[in-house]
């Protein structure tokens, strides 16, 4: 991947061709007719201070300080509407996780400490220990850890429009039974063993 252009202007064309080029689904975003129908599909559409449509409109002015530090890609929950939905075949959620990916090695992201490391502590935790992402294990371990009893209650008062639109959206279960695999001492004895490689390879 060729490195991401430098630049201090707000408005830089050479940032929007990095993306065409570079960025998975990129070559498709000049199929966009800015009709908003991903933004109107996405369950977390009013919690992103963009949304997918806006996004697109901004990579194309090259606006690349807004795009990577905006909070679009993180809120993604991979329900795939937008890509079901697009009239022009965008791959959006493609494009938003490339750009993610992209912000987080450009230093947008935050480190340990900030929300997004707590989030990503949260997501790891679940994933490690049942084999399974569980919307709500991660959403209540990410909210208990940030503030405790009274936090998770606030967060999860303050965020319950989102947990709507995901149930909606058939992304979060109601009543179901959080899912875990099978063979976990397994799981645990392959993750110990690539963070066994991970350390050699660090050292
Ligand atoms: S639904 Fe497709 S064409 Fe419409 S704004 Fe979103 S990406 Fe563009
Ligand atoms: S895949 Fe992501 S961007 Fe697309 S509708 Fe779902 S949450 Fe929104």
């Amino acid at each position: 991947m060729a490195n991401i252009p430098e630049t201090t202007r707000k408005y830089d064309l050479s940032f929007a061709r990095w993306v065409r080029d570079n960025v998975d689904g990129g070559e498709r975003m000049n199929m966009c007719m800015q009709c908003g129908v991903c933004s109107g599909s996405c369950p977390l559409g009013d919690h992103m201070e963009d949304g997918p449509r806006k996004i697109f409109m901004m990579v194309r002015a090259g606006m690349k300080e807004a795009v990577l530090s905006s909070n679009s890609w993180r809120s993604c929950v991979s329900c795939y509407n937008c890509v079901v939905r697009c009239p022009r075949k965008v791959p959006v959620k493609y494009i938003l996780q490339s750009l993610g990916g992209l912000a987080v090695r450009e230093g947008y992201a935050g480190g340990a400490e900030s929300d997004n490391g707590a989030f990503g502590r949260a997501f790891w935790k679940t994933a490690s220990t049942t084999g399974r992402i569980d919307e709500r294990a991660v959403t209540v371990r990410y909210f208990y850890n940030a503030g405790g009893m009274m936090g998770l209650i606030k967060k999860g008062m303050a965020n319950m429009h989102a947990a709507m639109g995901l149930v909606k959206t058939k992304r979060m279960p109601v009543f179901a039974m959080p899912d875990k695999i099978k063979n976990r001492p397994e799981l645990k004895a392959i993750l110990d063993k690539a963070m066994e490689i991970q350390a050699r390879r660090g050292a």
